[in-house]
C-alpha cells in the first residue's frame, strides 16, 4: 500500500515515490531533478516534489525582499503564455505552470529556491563588511557588468556584487547554455532546469553557511537535493 500525504500545492493525495535514477521528473518546487530520490507525485496533475521540498516550502512566507506583504505559493497559470513572468530576485523566467511565491497585490514574484538566498552574506571579495541583498542600480564590483535590481551590496563602500559573483570564483553574468563541458557528472536535462542556475549558487559554501545560519539548518535538506554537477567549490 503506497503511502500518501496531502500538500497545499496540489488538491489530491500525493503518492510517496522512489524515483528511478533515470527518471526525468523535475520537482515543481525547486525545479531540480528527482532522479534517484524520494518524492511525492500526483499523476492527475503531473505534480512532483522532493520530500525535502514538500516539507520545507510553506504555503505562505514572509520574505525580506518584500516585507510589506506575505507571499503565497501559487502556480502561474498555464494559459498565461503571452505573459512572461520573471523572478524579481534572479531575473530568470518563471514559466507557465511553475510554482512561485508571489504577492498578487504588488505583482512581486520569486522562485521558491530564490527565497533561500540570504539577506546578509559574507564574500571573500569584500572581507571588511557584510553584504546585504538590496534593490538598487549600478555595476558589479566583481565582473563590472550591469546589475539586476536585486544584488548584494555594502552600502558603506558602495561595493556591489551579482548573486553569482558573491563566491568570488568569477563566472558572473551571461552564462550561455554551453557552460562547463568538462568534468562530467550527471547529464543535465535540456530546457526545464529553470532553478538550476540559482541552485548552483546556493551550493557554494558561502551561501550554504549563510542559509544554514538563517534557517537554523532547516533548509539543508533542500540543498541536499540540488544538482551538484558543475559545482566548483570555493
Ligand atoms: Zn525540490
Ligand atoms: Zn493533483
Ligand atoms: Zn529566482
Ligand atoms: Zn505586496
Ligand atoms: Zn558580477
Ligand atoms: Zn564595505
Amino acid at each position: 500500500m503506497a503511502s500518501t500525504r496531502m500538500h497545499f500545492a496540489d488538491p489530491h493525495p500525493l503518492v510517496r515515490s522512489q524515483y528511478s535514477s533515470t527518471a526525468s521528473h523535475v520537482c515543481d518546487l525547486c525545479r531540480s531533478r528527482l532522479a534517484g530520490l524520494i518524492g511525492y507525485r500526483c499523476d492527475a496533475c503531473n505534480f512532483d516534489a522532493h520530500e525535502a521540498c514538500a516539507d520545507y516550502f510553506k504555503k505562505s512566507i514572509t520574505f525580506f525582499a518584500h516585507p510589506w506583504h506575505a507571499l503565497g505559493l501559487s502556480r502561474i497559470p498555464i494559459s498565461s503564455t503571452g505573459l512572461s513572468w520573471t523572478c524579481d530576485l534572479c531575473r530568470e523566467d518563471c514559466g507557465p505552470g511553475s510554482f512561485v511565491y508571489c504577492c498578487a497585490q504588488c505583482g512581486f514574484v520569486v522562485h521558491p529556491l530564490c527565497t533561500l538566498l540570504p539577506q546578509v552574506i559574507h564574500s571573500s571579495l569584500h572581507i571588511q563588511h557584510y553584504l546585504h541583498m538590496v534593490p538598487a542600480t549600478g555595476n558589479c564590483s566583481g565582473c563590472r557588468e550591469a546589475l539586476p535590481v536585486w544584488h548584494y551590496r555594502c552600502g558603506l563602500c558602495a561595493f556591489n556584487l551579482h548573486i553569482a559573483c558573491v563566491s568570488g570564483s568569477g563566472g558572473g553574468g551571461g552564462g550561455g547554455g554551453s557552460g562547463g563541458g568538462g568534468g562530467g557528472g550527471s547529464g543535465v536535462v535540456g530546457g526545464s532546469n529553470l532553478g538550476n542556475r540559482v541552485a548552483k549558487y546556493l551550493l557554494k559554501q558561502s551561501f550554504k553557511l549563510a542559509i544554514d545560519a538563517a534557517t537554523g539548518g532547516m533548509a539543508s535538506a533542500v540543498m541536499g537535493v540540488l544538482p551538484a554537477d558543475s559545482d566548483d567549490y570555493s
